[in-house]
Formats: C-alpha cells, sequence, structure tokens
C-alpha cells in the first residue's frame, strides 16, 4: 500500500497544468485532496474525476494572494478530513518580460503569487502541523529559480525567493517539529503557464525553449515521490529538465 494512502493533500492550483496532474497522480495512490484556484468550474470538474474514479477530492476557489482565504482553505480541509498531511504550494504565474518595458503590474502580481501566496500557505498550515509534530510543505519553484535569462529578472527573483524560504523552512523546523519541506524545480512544461507572457520580444524565445517542454505528468510523479518517502526521508530538492534543455 502506498503511504499516501488517505493522506490529505492540499493543492494550489489545482485548475490546470502541474496541479492538475498532480491531483490525478496522488489520488491515483489514494490521497484525500483538497483542491484549490481561482477557476471553480475548472475545479469541479477535476472533483468529479477524481470521485467518480473512486477517489477522494473536494475543492474550494481561492486566491493564494488572499491571507485570509488561504487560511479558510486550511480550516476547511481540516474541516471535513479532520487533519493535513501535506500542501502542494503550486500556484504560479510567469509573465516574463525585459524590466526597461516596466510591467510593474505584472511584477506585483508575480511577487504576490509567487512569493506571497507560497508564504501565506505554509501559514495557513504550519501552526497544525507543528501541533502534531508532522507534515509535508512542497514548495514549486523552477529552474529560473537556479539561474536568470534576460526576461526572467523578476520570475526568477521570485523562484529564488521560493527555494530561499522553503530551505529555510526546512532549517527552522525539520529536527523542531518534523515537518518536510521540499523544493521541486522544473524546467520547460507544456501547460498554460507561457499564456500570461504579454512582452512580444521575450516570447519568441520562451516559444522556442518549450518547444521541447514535457508534459506535466513528469511534475506530479516527481511529486508523488517525494511524497511517499517515509516520514523520516526528505527529499529536498528536485530539478527536473526535458533531456533537451541545456540551460
Ligand atoms: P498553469 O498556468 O497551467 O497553472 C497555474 C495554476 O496557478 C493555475 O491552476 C492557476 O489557477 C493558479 N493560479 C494562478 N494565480 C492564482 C491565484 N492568484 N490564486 C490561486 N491560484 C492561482 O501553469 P503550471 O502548471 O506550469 O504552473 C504550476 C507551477 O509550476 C507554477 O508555480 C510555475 O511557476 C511552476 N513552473 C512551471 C514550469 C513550466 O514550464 N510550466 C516550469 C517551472 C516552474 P486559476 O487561474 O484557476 O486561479
Amino acid at each position: 500500500m502506498s503511504n499516501l494512502q488517505d493522506q490529505v493533500v492540499i493543492i494550489t492550483g489545482a485548475s490546470s497544468g502541474i496541479g492538475e496532474e498532480t491531483a490525478k497522480e496522488l489520488s491515483s495512490k489514494g490521497a484525500k485532496l483538497v483542491l484549490a484556484a481561482r477557476r471553480e468550474d475548472r475545479l469541479q470538474e477535476l472533483a468529479d474525476k477524481v470521485n467518480n474514479n473512486g477517489g477522494h477530492a473536494i475543492y474550494k476557489s481561492t486566491d493564494v494572494t488572499s491571507y485570509e482565504e488561504m487560511e479558510e482553505l486550511a480550516e476547511y480541509a481540516q474541516k471535513e478530513f479532520g487533519q493535513i498531511d501535506a500542501i502542494v504550494n503550486n500556484a504560479g504565474l510567469m509573465p516574463l518580460s525585459f524590466l526597461n518595458k516596466q510591467k510593474v503590474k505584472e511584477w506585483d502580481q508575480m511577487i504576490d503569487v509567487n512569493i506571497k501566496g507560497v508564504l501565506y500557505g505554509i501559514s495557513a498550515v504550519l501552526p497544525h502541523m507543528r501541533e502534531r509534530k508532522k507534515g509535508h510543505i512542497i514548495n514549486i519553484s523552477s529552474v529560473a529559480g537556479h539561474v536568470v535569462f534576460p526576461g526572467s529578472a523578476v520570475y526568477s527573483g521570485t523562484k529564488f525567493a521560493v527555494r530561499a524560504i522553503t530551505d529555510g523552512l526546512r532549517m527552522e523546523e525539520s529536527a523542531e517539529s518534523k515537518i518536510r519541506a521540499t523544493i521541486i524545480s522544473p524546467g520547460a512544461v507544456s501547460t498554460e503557464l507561457t499564456s500570461t507572457i504579454t512582452d512580444e520580444d521575450v516570447k519568441g524565445g520562451v516559444d522556442e525553449l518549450y518547444e521541447q517542454a514535457i508534459t506535466p505528468d513528469s511534475i506530479a510523479r516527481t511529486i508523488r515521490y517525494a511524497l511517499e518517502e517515509p516520514a523520516e526521508v526528505t527529499i529536498n530538492e528536485i530539478v527536473v529538465r526535458p533531456t533537451d534543455q541545456s540551460m
């Protein structure tokens, strides 16, 4: 039997791409899922699919940039399933652009979703996990959280931040409260992520990079692997690139 059987996992950004595939992968191993994103129709469709296949999924429309909504999400998970064993802070945006385009609203959005969303996710589950001396927090960074390229300054900034925050969390909580912290850093994955790019000068290079993109089920399996390891083992960080991606 999988270690994931009956484990309660919150997934943010579950309405598409990596989050959606992760939901399918984890439910196939018996996890009970709490799906979150803003597009409720997509969450409902996914929850129906999971439940019709014999799984357990509930959902809640949640904007990760709202501290209150993230708190409510965690409360909902506890009310419905009694506990939270893991959260996958996956929601993210990637409107890449050159700094001189001054797309300040997009910078703000990335900082709000990619950094604050992850922090609010951590905050929402931390007291509960500390109390139980048990839990797993998986944060999705990126290869762009390891390297910077022209057009990725702000996005990379947010993804470097996710790695820093996750490593800080690991240092503070692993020995003290046995909470596991994992960073997953994907390379190019074919999802809706590039649709947020509005800077035409960046788009060409990104389209070229994404010609070799892998499918999100690879990342879903990686997340499942990290979660399935026994409680005394923490997979701290994994980078997953398409074989053809050299950068
Ligand atoms: P998608 O665009 O397919 O998914 C992004 C998800 O984030 C959606 O479910 C979206 O849901 C959700 N989201 C966006 N804003 C918010 C918000 N304010 N509140 C709640 N949910 C939000 O992209 P991916 O699946 O590729 O992205 C998932 C993660 O993987 C991101 O963190 C991304 O940075 C990271 N990543 C992706 C890579 C790739 O090449 N695809 C490479 C490296 C990292 P909704 O709009 O319904 O709210």
